[in-house]
């Protein structure tokens, strides 16, 4: 499959009182042609920067792409002026948000919105069309009794509802990619899962390729082909989901996977990595992982680790993967 999105060297910075601030510092990833591509990590990580970015919507000032390319089909999006990007966005990219109470209009209704939305892209079509157009839609992501509910407000509609009503606002134009940023983070557990199996069936339906932001790699697993883990700013590794979650390298990965719930073992209380994610640009040498890392070691503190190549498909940024320090201690401890 054709890759249709290619972010390579991307530095996206904000630049304060403090001096410059990366908050996506050199970041590479691409998604094919109706792939499902995750990027995980907490919050702080760089990956909502890294969606804006894309999507050409970092507040500047005080933020901005200092470096890198955004290829979208042939393009880069880096270059393109305002005007294109508005042609871009919602057209041939388009994003869904955690909370959609904030994308919605409270004060119109839910038919008027998707309407409004369809006459956009849409000026020569009748009123009929759009009507149409608007039903065919909100049965295209599982909504019941679709006249009914396009006369209700935001508000009479649960988050799982409001969730798909943003979702066909997204695919009305059929954009080749979708990204999802924490699409599901504000919905309980069973909604979650029919979000996810949602976006998954559409992905298969319509081909779109989606981007799913998430800090949670049970989403990943449930949705996902390939996983981009994200850490201070930094890609730290990156593999096809089966394999990150049989043999996880990154010890951040790995407590990642600690800390998703499972089902079968009632565990009284979530495993979750202690300390926090440095602010973005407070650690100027070693690994930023490792005052967390319970494997560090002296040479963590003092070099940058970069991605080593572990597989084919499968990249690890951890010293630990360094073929030299293979060879130098027979490091196992990773296999544990
Ligand atoms: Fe931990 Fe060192 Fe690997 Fe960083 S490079 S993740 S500190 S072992
Ligand atoms: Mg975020």
């Amino acid at each position: 499959r054709k890759i249709i999105l290619d972010v390579k060297g991307l530095q996206t910075s904000f630049f304060t009182d403090d001096g410059e601030i990366p908050a996506v510092d050199n970041v590479d990833f691409y998604i094919r042609e109706g792939e499902v591509l995750g990027i995980v990590g907490e919050s702080g990580c760089g990956k909502s920067v890294t969606s804006l970015s894309i999507m050409g919507l970092v507040p500047s000032p005080p933020g901005e792409i200092t470096n890198g390319e955004i290829l979208f089909q042939d393009k880069d999006l880096t270059k393109l002026s305002e005007k294109e990007m508005r042609g871009i966005r919602g057209n041939d990219i388009a994003m869904i948000f955690q909370e959609p109470m904030t994308s919605l209009n409270p004060l119109f209704t839910i038919g008027n919105q998707l309407r409004e939305a369809i006459k956009i892209h849409k000026k020569d079509w009748s009123k009929k069309q759009v009507q149409e157009r608007a039903i065919e839609m909100m049965n295209l992501v599982g909504l019941p009794r679709p006249e009914g509910l396009m006369k209700d407000y935001p508000h009479q509609l649960s988050g799982g509802m409001r969730q798909r009503v943003m979702i066909a606002m997204a695919l009305l134009c059929d954009p080749k990619v979708l990204i999802a940023d924490e699409p599901t983070t504000a919905l309980d557990v069973t909604i979650q899962s029919q979000i996810l199996k949602l976006i998954k069936n559409l992905n298969e339906r319509l081909n779109t390729a989606v981007l799913l932001i998430t800090h949670d790699l049970g989403v990943v697993a449930e949705s996902c082909e390939r996983v981009v883990v994200m850490y201070a700013g930094k890609v730290v590794e990156e593999g096809p989901v089966h394999t990150i979650f049989k043999d996880p390298q990154h010890p951040y990965t790995k407590g990642l996977l600690e800390s998703v719930p499972d089902m079968r073992f009632k565990k009284e209380r979530l495993y979750s990595i202690p300390g926090n994610v440095p602010k973005p640009g407070t650690i100027k040498t070693g690994c930023k992982f490792a005052a967390r890392c319970e494997y560090a070691f002296d040479r963590c503190f003092v070099e940058t680790p970069e991605l080593y190549q572990t597989a084919d498909d499968h990249q690890t940024r951890c010293f630990l993967f360094d073929p030299k320090e293979v060879q130098a201690h027979d490091r196992t401890v990773v296999k544990s």
